[in-house]
């Protein structure tokens, strides 16, 4: 089992107690939605996950390593998050490149990995404009390919979305599904919005005020939902 595995975790603020014993285990290449009301600690666990918030107790393995100790840059991961923020003095390949640039990999290297990864993400056309020039989707596509460029072990998006219009959320949505089916990275994505959840998910974590509620890929839940929380969640009729 060499995605990633959440075992007990939880995180205090103070008194308040966001994440209580949060165990999850991720299989290689697979792509799990972490799902609940604003305020229910998705987002903490995510950057638990990443390493840009310690967590209370508990521990993580990402590819079988323990990195629960160890800083964002050492645990070989990626993150995007809602405001793709991108260098707007410099062209969308630089972009794209800036990360491996700062790893001191060769410029051809650098250059060959950035065609790829901009051909992927359908910007292989745009490689020599400035952020400033592109549609907000483009913009999209270049932060994704800045984070896939890298080939991390994986990828942590929380609410990627929520900053577009509708119409370009489902497009966006259908594309970040399409990246995945097609590189297969292990992906663990946050969103509060429970469609977004159900279409692009492998597994959905269903989470409460800092617990986990159920478990499982969206057909089940939907099932078999494991209480009136979830039913009243997915809009099943539970
Ligand atoms: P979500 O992403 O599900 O909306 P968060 O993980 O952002 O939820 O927050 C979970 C809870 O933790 C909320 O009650 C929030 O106010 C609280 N919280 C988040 N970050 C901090 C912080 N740095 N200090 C204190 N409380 C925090
Ligand atoms: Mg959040």
């Amino acid at each position: 089992m060499a995605g990633i595995s959440i075992q007990n975790v939880y995180k205090n603020y103070g008194a308040l107690n966001v994440l209580k014993e949060f165990s999850l285990d991720i299989a290689d290449g697979e792509f799990v939605v972490l799902v609940g009301p604003s305020g229910c600690g998705k987002s903490t666990m995510l950057k638990i996950l990443a390493g840009l918030e310690p967590a209370s107790g508990g521990k993580i393995l990402i590819g079988d390593r323990d990195v629960t100790d160890l800083a964002p840059g050492d645990r070989d991961i990626a993150m995007v998050f809602q405001n793709y923020a991108l260098y707007p003095h410099l062209t969308v390949g630089q972009n794209i490149g800036f990360g491996l640039k700062m790893r001191g990999i060769p410029k051809a290297e650098i250059d060959k990995r950035v065609r790829e990864v901009a051909k992927i993400l359908a910007v292989d056309h745009l490689l020599e404009r400035r952020p400033k020039a592109l549609s907000g989707g483009q913009r999209q596509r270049v932060a994704l390919g800045r984070a896939i460029v890298r080939e991390p072990r994986a990828f942590l998006m929380d609410e990627p979305l929520s900053n577009l219009d509708a119409k370009l959320r489902v497009h966006t949505r259908a594309e970040i599904s399409a990246l995945h089916k097609r590189i297969g990275v292990t992906t663990v994505y946050v969103t509060h919005d429970q469609i977004e959840a159900m279409t692009m998910a492998d597994r959905v974590v269903i989470m409460r005020d800092g617990v986990i509620q159920q478990i499982a890929d969206p057909d089940m839940l939907f099932a078999r939902p494991a209480n009136l929380f979830v039913a009243g969640f997915i809009g099943s009729p539970g």
